[in-house]
C-alpha cells in the first residue's frame, strides 16, 4: 500500500485547498483497509475530498484514503461496491449494465463511501434510494458488522456515518432493469442541467456550501440576501449560483471560513434563517478559523 509522509493535501481536493497531513494511506482493498482501521488509533477517511474544506494549516495525524478501492460487482439487479468506487465510474457501469437508480451519481465528484455519508443526492435522486445494505467497521468494538438502509438513519444530507461510529467498506445497492438509452437519457439530461447550476472543477469549489433549510432552498435565500456579489481577494460566490464558494487560486481554508460566514450572516440579517454548512471542515484550526467555525457549525466539527 502506498504511505505518504508530511504530504500536502491541497491537490487531492475539488477545493484545491488543504496543508500537510502527517501520513497519508491509500490501502488498494478492503483487507489492507480494514488491517489499518484494526491497527491505527486515530484516523480521517476520505474519499475524493469534494465535499471538504480541508485546513491549509494541515492535520498532524493519519489519513486514510479511500480512492483504490475500486471493487464493483454486479449480479442481476444487485450492485455491491467499495466505496472508493468513484461516483460517476458507478453510474456509468451500471448503464451499461442496463440498471436504472445512479443516473444522479453521474456528475458527483464523489465516491460511494462520501454518498453514503452524506446521503448524497440531485436530480430527484439519492443514495438512501437504492442502498440495501452497508458493510461497515464498527470502531467501538473494532470489528465488522452490517448495517440494512433502515438502521443507517438516512435523511437529507445524513446517515448514521456522521456519528462517527462506523466506516463504510462496501455497499450493497439494488437497481431497476431499465433500457439503456432511457438511461443514458437521464444521465445527459443531469450533466447539462448541471453545467448551468454549477461550476465546473476548472473552478476549485466543493459544491453546495450550506444544506437547504426545510421546505425552502438556500441558494435561493442565498440570492435575495444579495450574496452573488460577495467577491473577496482569494475567494468569491460563483455568479450564476449563490451557494457556491470558488477559490480563485490562492485561497485558503480561513478565507473560505470567512465568506462563509459573511453569507451565513446576510441571510440571518435578512430572513432570520440560520444555515447549516454542508461543506465539512477537516484539520488542524487557528484560532480565528476556530472562531469562524463556531459560528457555522455550532457543535463540533470532525476534527
Ligand atoms: C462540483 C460539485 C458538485 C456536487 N454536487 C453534489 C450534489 O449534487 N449532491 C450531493 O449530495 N453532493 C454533491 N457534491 C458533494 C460531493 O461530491 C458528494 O457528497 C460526494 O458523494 C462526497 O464524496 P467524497 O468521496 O468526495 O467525500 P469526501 O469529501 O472525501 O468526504 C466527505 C465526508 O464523508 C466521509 N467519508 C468518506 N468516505 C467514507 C467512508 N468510507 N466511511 C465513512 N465516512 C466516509 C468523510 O470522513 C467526510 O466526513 C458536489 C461536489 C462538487 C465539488
Amino acid at each position: 500500500m502506498l504511505i505518504k509522509e508530511d504530504f500536502e493535501i491541497k491537490n487531492l481536493t475539488t477545493f484545491k485547498i488543504g496543508g500537510r497531513v502527517k501520513k497519508l494511506y491509500l490501502p488498494e482493498n478492503l483487507e489492507e483497509f480494514t488491517k489499518l482501521l484494526r491497527d491505527l488509533d486515530d484516523y480521517i477517511i476520505l474519499g475524493s475530498c469534494s465535499d471538504v474544506l480541508f485546513s491549509s494549516n494541515g492535520y498532524n495525524g493519519n489519513v486514510i484514503l479511500t480512492t483504490e478501492m475500486k471493487n464493483f460487482d454486479i449480479k442481476g439487479t444487485k450492485i455491491i461496491a467499495d466505496c472508493g468506487v468513484k461516483d460517476p465510474l458507478a453510474s456509468q457501469k451500471a448503464g451499461e449494465a442496463s440498471l436504472g437508480g445512479f443516473e444522479f451519481l453521474i456528475g458527483l465528484p464523489g465516491t460511494l463511501g462520501g454518498a453514503v455519508y452524506m446521503n448524497a443526492g440531485a436530480h430527484g435522486q439519492c443514495i438512501a434510494d437504492v442502498l440495501t445494505l452497508c458493510c461497515l467497521f464498527d470502531k467501538e468494538n473494532k470489528e465488522i458488522v452490517f448495517k440494512t438502509k433502515e438502521e443507517m438513519d438516512f435523511s437529507y444530507r445524513h446517515s448514521i456515518l456522521h456519528e462517527g461510529r462506523f466506516i463504510l467498506l462496501s455497499a450493497e445497492f439494488d437497481l431497476k432493469k431499465l433500457p439503456q438509452e432511457d438511461i443514458k437519457g437521464l444521465m445527459d439530461r443531469n450533466l447539462n442541467f448541471r453545467k448551468t447550476v454549477q461550476p465546473s472543477l476548472k473552478e476549485p469549489n466543493a459544491g453546495s456550501v450550506f444544506k437547504n433549510p426545510e421546505n425552502d432552498s438556500a441558494g435561493r435565500l442565498l440570492d435575495k440576501a444579495g450574496v452573488k456579489s460577495f467577491d473577496m481577494p482569494n475567494v468569491k460566490v460563483w455568479e450564476k449560483h449563490a451557494n457556491f464558494i470558488v477559490n480563485k487560486g490562492n485561497a485558503s481554508s480561513e478565507d473560505v471560513l470567512e465568506l462563509m460566514v459573511k453569507m451565513y450572516q446576510a441571510v440571518k440579517d435578512t430572513y432570520t434563517i440560520e444555515l447549516k454548512p454542508e461543506i465539512i471542515f477537516i484539520g488542524n484550526k487557528t484560532e480565528k478559523e476556530e472562531e469562524l467555525c463556531n459560528i457555522l457549525y455550532k457543535t463540533k466539527t470532525q476534527k
